[in-house]
């Protein structure tokens, strides 16, 4: 390893998925401003099953007003509202049940979150 590298932050993807693999995997997204780079120990394992009640909180009340987006634990299956909700219970049942990878069920958001390594996941193909 030597340190006189060019200061490109390409991460090496060998196995990156091609085109039209839509759930070839998950992997830590690029984050210009983290150039160190991330990592996620947990991403290989990130499943995206159907979401049973995918228009609301679990642990909020019904109708409540706090609830902005949806976070899916791809662990269990938990649905929890987003840090930007009042509840933050997806943030809350990682604290709890120690499932660190929740996706979003947003319509217009395509990423999970891991909330040990505090990473963005982002599906094989974008
Ligand atoms: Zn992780
Ligand atoms: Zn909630
Ligand atoms: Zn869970």
């Amino acid at each position: 390893m030597h340190p006189t590298e060019p200061s490109q932050t390409a991460a090496p993807s060998p196995d990156a998925p091609g085109p039209g693999t839509p759930s070839a995997g998950w992997h830590p997204a690029h984050d210009g401003g983290r150039p160190e780079g991330r990592r996620c120990a947990h991403a290989p394992d990130v499943t995206v099953p159907p979401p049973p009640h995918p228009d609301e909180c679990e642990d909020c009340p019904p109708g409540d007003p706090g609830r902005v987006r949806l976070r899916r634990c791809t662990t269990c299956g938990h649905v929890g509202c987003c840090d930007s909700s009042r509840g933050r219970h997806a943030y809350a049942h990682y604290a709890s049940a120690g499932h660190p990878v929740a996706v979003s069920l947003a319509p217009d958001e395509s990423w999970a979150w891991c909330y040990e390594d505090e990473t963005f996941l982002v599906a094989g193909a974008s």
